[in-house]
Formats: C-alpha cells, sequence, structure tokens
C-alpha cells in the first residue's frame, strides 16, 4: 500500500454542497484516479452541532449524480473504516492519551470561568491571550486523583514555547508559524469526544491518506497538525490546499446571496455536467485551450501543475455560455426530459414535445429561460396591430387582413392538422396570390404569437397551438385590422 495514492473527501454533513466543497471533492477525486489511487470519503460529523436530517444523503446524491464513485466510504465499507466520525468516537481518546505519555499533550482542569478570568486579566493588559499552559505540569498523582474524583477534564495539545511549526504545501510552498503564536488546542472534549482539528488528524492518519487536498482556509491550522504528526512520530501527507472560489475579488460565494451551492444552480436550470466541467476549469486548466471536459476526461487531463493559487472569479456569464453548449450536444430526447418540469410550468406540457425541442434547444441557454420564452403559446399576450408591420416581409396591417382573410379559410378546411398540410396551404396561397413567402408567414405568425420574437415559425406555431387554438388567434388578429 506503501505507494498507493489515497485521497478523501471529507465533507461535514451541512445539507448543501458548495460549489467549493464540490470542487475539493472533484480535484480530490481526480487527484486520486489520475493516479490509479483511492479516493475515500469521509464524513466528518464530530463538531456538526445539529443533526440535520437528510445532509449526508446530499452528499451521496450528488457525488453519485457527478459520477464520482468512491472506493471507501460509509456506505460501502471498506478496511479503514468506520468512515462516519462519530461511529469512530472511542478511537480517538487512546491517541490522545498516547501522547500524553510523551509529554506532547496535557491534562487540563480548568473551569470556564478561571479561563474568562485569566483571559480577562491579559486582556486588560493589553495582552493577546492564549492559553497560558496552567496544567502541563500537574503531578501525576494530582491528575489521578482528580480525574478519579470525576473532575471535568479536557486534553490539549502541548505545543512548543518557541520554534517553528511549518509544511509544505503543493501549492503555496513552505507555510510556517511561530509555535509561540500557536495556542494549546483542546485535543479531547470535557465530554470525551475529540475536537474536530484532532479527529481529522487522526482519520486522516489512520486511513492510510497520502494526499490531503481541502480548501485554502485549513492553511491556518495544518501547521497545528502537522505538530501532532510530529508528535506521534507519524509521515505526514502531502498537503494540497486550494484558493476559494470568489464572487469577485473581495467576496467569496456565500449561501446568503444563493449563488453557493450546486443545488442553486440545479434550480436555476443548469446541467450538471456543464456546472462540473466549469467548476473543474475554476482553479485549474489544461494547459492548453480545451473547455469542454466530461468526468472521465477530466480523469486524464487534471494534473496539480494546472492548478493556480489566485483565488478564481465565478463567473456565471461563462456558465451560462457553457451551459447552452451543453444544452445543444443533449439529444431532442434528453433536451425533452430536462425541458419537460419547465413545460409543465409554462402551462404547455400537452404541446408536441418534438417541435417544442426543435425550436427551443437551439436557443436554451439555461432550462429555466423556457416558460418565458414559451409564454406566448399558453396565452395571447396583448398585442398591437402595428406589429403587422414589416418591411423586410412587405407587410401592414392592409397586407395582412388580406393575408389572414386567405389563410382562415384555407386552414379552417384542413382536416389534418400536420406540418405537411399546413406548411402546403399556406405556401401553397402565397404562390398562387404572387406573394413573398415571409409576406404570408409574418401576418400569421403575428397573429397566432401575439408577439415579434418567437422562437420557430408560423407552421411550428401552428402546429403546437392545434387547429382550434389557432384559428380562434388568426381571427382575434383579423379582428384587430378592421
Ligand atoms: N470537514 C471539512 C469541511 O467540510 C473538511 C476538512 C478537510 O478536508 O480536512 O470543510
Amino acid at each position: 500500500m506503501a505507494n498507493t495514492v489515497r485521497t478523501r473527501f471529507a465533507p461535514s454533513p451541512t445539507g448543501f454542497m458548495h460549489l467549493g466543497n464540490l470542487r475539493s471533492a472533484l480535484y480530490t477525486y481526480l487527484y486520486a484516479r489520475k493516479h490509479g489511487g483511492k479516493f475515500i470519503l469521509r464524513i466528518e460529523d464530530t463538531d456538526v452541532k445539529r443533526y440535520v436530517e437528510g445532509a449526508v444523503d446530499v452528499i451521496y446524491n450528488t457525488l453519485n449524480a457527478i459520477g464520482m464513485h468512491w472506493d471507501e466510504g460509509p456506505d460501502i465499507g471498506g478496511e479503514f473504516g468506520p468512515y462516519v466520525q462519530s461511529e469512530r468516537k472511542d478511537m480517538y481518546l487512546p491517541y490522545a492519551k498516547q501522547l500524553v505519555e510523551a509529554g506532547k499533550a496535557y491534562y487540563c482542569f480548568c473551569t470556564e470561568e478561571e479561563l474568562n478570568e485569566r483571559r480577562s486579566a491579559a486582556e486588560a493588559e493589553g495582552k493577546h491571550w492564549k492559553y497560558d499552559k496552567h496544567c502541563m505540569n500537574l503531578p501525576k498523582e494530582e491528575i489521578e486523583r482528580r480525574i478519579a474524583a470525576g473532575e471535568p477534564y479536557v486534553i490539549r495539545q502541548n505545543v512548543p514555547l518557541s520554534g517553528e511549526a511549518g509544511f509544505d504545501d503543493v501549492l503555496y510552498g513552505h507555510i510556517a508559524v511561530d509555535c509561540a503564536d500557536l495556542d494549546d488546542m483542546i485535543l479531547i472534549k470535557a465530554d470525551g469526544m475529540p475536537t474536530y482539528n484532532f479527529a481529522n488528524v487522526i482519520d486522516d492518519h489512520t486511513m492510510g491518506i497520502t494526499h490531503v487536498m481541502r480548501g485554502n482556509e485549513y492553511l491556518a491550522s495544518t501547521p497545528k497538525y502537522n505538530l501532532l504528526y510530529e508528535a506521534f512520530g507519524w509521515e505526514k501527507p502531502t498537503y494540497i490546499h486550494m484558493t476559494p472560489i470568489m464572487r469577485d475579488a473581495q467576496h467569496k460565494l456565500s449561501k446568503r446571496d444563493g449563488d453557493a451551492y450546486f443545488e442553486d444552480y440545479l434550480n436555476k436550470g443548469y446541467l450538471k455536467e456543464a456546472i462540473v466541467n466549469y467548476v473543474a476549469l475554476l482553479g485549474w486548466n489544461p494547459g492548453d485551450e480545451r473547455e469542454f471536459f466530461t468526468l472521465k476526461e477530466l480523469e486524464e487531463a487534471f494534473d496539480v501543475t494546472g492548478m493556480s493559487k489566485s483565488p478564481a472569479i465565478f463567473d456565471p456569464a461563462k456558465l451560462t455560455w457553457m451551459n447552452a453548449e451543453y444544452v445543444r450536444r443533449l439529444t431532442p430526447e434528453q433536451f425533452t426530459e430536462y425541458a419537460k418540469p419547465y413545460y409543465e410550468q409554462a402551462g404547455i406540457g400537452h404541446m408536441n414535445t418534438e417541435i417544442l425541442a426543435k425550436i427551443l434547444q437551439p436557443r436554451t441557454e439555461i432550462f429555466t429561460q423556457i416558460p418565458e420564452v414559451v409564454g406566448f403559446l399558453r396565452e395571447l399576450p396583448e398585442y398591437d396591430a402595428e406589429l403587422f408591420t414589416n418591411k423586410k416581409s412587405k407587410t401592414n396591417p392592409e397586407v395582412a387582413a388580406h393575408v389572414l382573410d386567405l389563410a382562415i379559410p384555407a386552414l379552417e378546411e384542413l382536416i389534418c392538422w400536420d406540418e405537411t398540410n399546413v406548411h402546403d396551404t399556406l405556401l401553397g396561397i402565397a404562390e398562387k396570390e404572387g406573394l413573398k413567402n415571409g409576406t404570408m408567414l409574418w401576418p400569421v405568425r403575428i397573429a397566432m404569437a401575439g408577439q415579434q420574437v418567437t422562437p420557430g415559425g408560423a407552421i411550428e406555431i401552428a402546429l403546437l397551438l392545434g387547429k382550434d387554438e389557432a384559428l380562434a388567434r388568426l381571427k382575434a388578429g383579423r379582428a384587430k385590422l378592421g
């Protein structure tokens, strides 16, 4: 196993998948695949204050929907399980005790009040407060006595008073902090449970994680984590911290703005493949001009050298552009599958989906645009007779009245309302009357749509509306023309 790359995605189950988390998962997954390694899913629920119903399912469902399958995880198990921190809760205390034995950690009995008092006193003197190692040198007997007496305690990391705590990050290089600036963080809480930080380190080691890839908000904690690795004498993983995804130069994508979660974009009518493709390119580039990648292609192309150190700015317009490309590449049947809920929403669920796909697919950037674009199909908008005027088609209200007078009775006679019949009827009249096709079709389309710009032409709209509605609209149009 020594050389096998093992990466992990270690989300805290919050109920949502932030795009930053999604990208962490993606890069972590890609790194493992690229190197023939293992991708592990671990649920970090140590610090989750409240149980969030269905939160773990959101993680499973998102990863599965994208096709990022894990090799070990809570649901499928593996050699290093369990893979949910709350199910590992008894594993941590022995490690903390091992550190205590080695003098790298110690029991601390300070109460909240005592700590507050000393903190206030330090702050009153303008000093920065960190835990003052008050309990570090308690005699062994005293410790045993107090524990036996049931006094609450925590276990703290014993950070050296001086020297450097540092590590090498693949992207950020050498990161070092002065030990004097580090607090003796709590490893085991008064309830016997590990802190998030401690559990994270123990899990990464005991699961044999070789590459830790995560958001750069952990850059500052990693030196402390490394002190723990050193204290145990464990081999450190390779660290790759990733830049945040920003809304603009100053702000991260945040849930408040409704633009931070994968789910937000699905709800906004984006395709998951497009979101994943776009997110992959936020902070990584293939080193050439390629922009479109399936997950399989990313598995081949991904490389740490293409990862960026500067924060990525999320550009919704670029995502929309990319989504439009993905929409265009769907088969009409796939398009219809995605579009159906929006047809229902728009009240056109009963209309011919083949024709709808034909006219909507080329112009749909995101699926949520559909209801607005097809609003005229459900209900004829109010419109002015001036709409019948169009220079290029050589029509005006007078010409339109003439055209409709010819079209209405001819269409009324049709028994079979299909493309051939509607087409041949309208263009047959044009030919017979010596009219340009445009002159014939413009008034018909305007009367049926009540707006100038429509997806599809007169014939498609006539077929979508059906004979009765089409004729009713044509007659109403004719009535406007006096
Ligand atoms: N559980 C952490 C989070 O959801 C991930 C920490 C890590 O990857 O080390 O942000």
